[in-house]
């Protein structure tokens, strides 16, 4: 009794946690299709001064270098200067 009130209500609050992030998560996913304004921030210290690998290619029709692939790499904070996750802030 004693080891079920003090193991299982922790348990019980990190899954919570983890539903909650994985709410956030939805929901900045969420917001940023519906808005078309978001920025990319660093997970570690929320810095928007971010830079990833990228190739762009000449777009004849817009007459500007379009990106073309993100290799799926890690984003860089500059603030931070290491290789790390983003989380998008949607901008209203
Ligand atoms: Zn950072």
């Amino acid at each position: 009794m004693t080891h079920y009130l003090l193991s299982n209500p922790f348990h019980a609050k990190q899954e919570q946690a983890q539903d909650q992030l994985q709410e956030r998560a939805d929901e900045t996913r969420r917001h940023a299709t519906l808005s078309s304004r978001s920025t990319p921030l660093c997970s570690h210290c929320r810095s928007d001064d971010i830079t990833c690998v990228a190739t762009a290619q000449w777009s004849n029709e817009k007459q500007e270098w379009e990106l073309a692939n993100t290799f799926a790499r890690p984003a860089h904070c500059n603030t931070c200067d290491r290789d790390g996750e983003i989380v998008w802030l949607p901008l209203n």
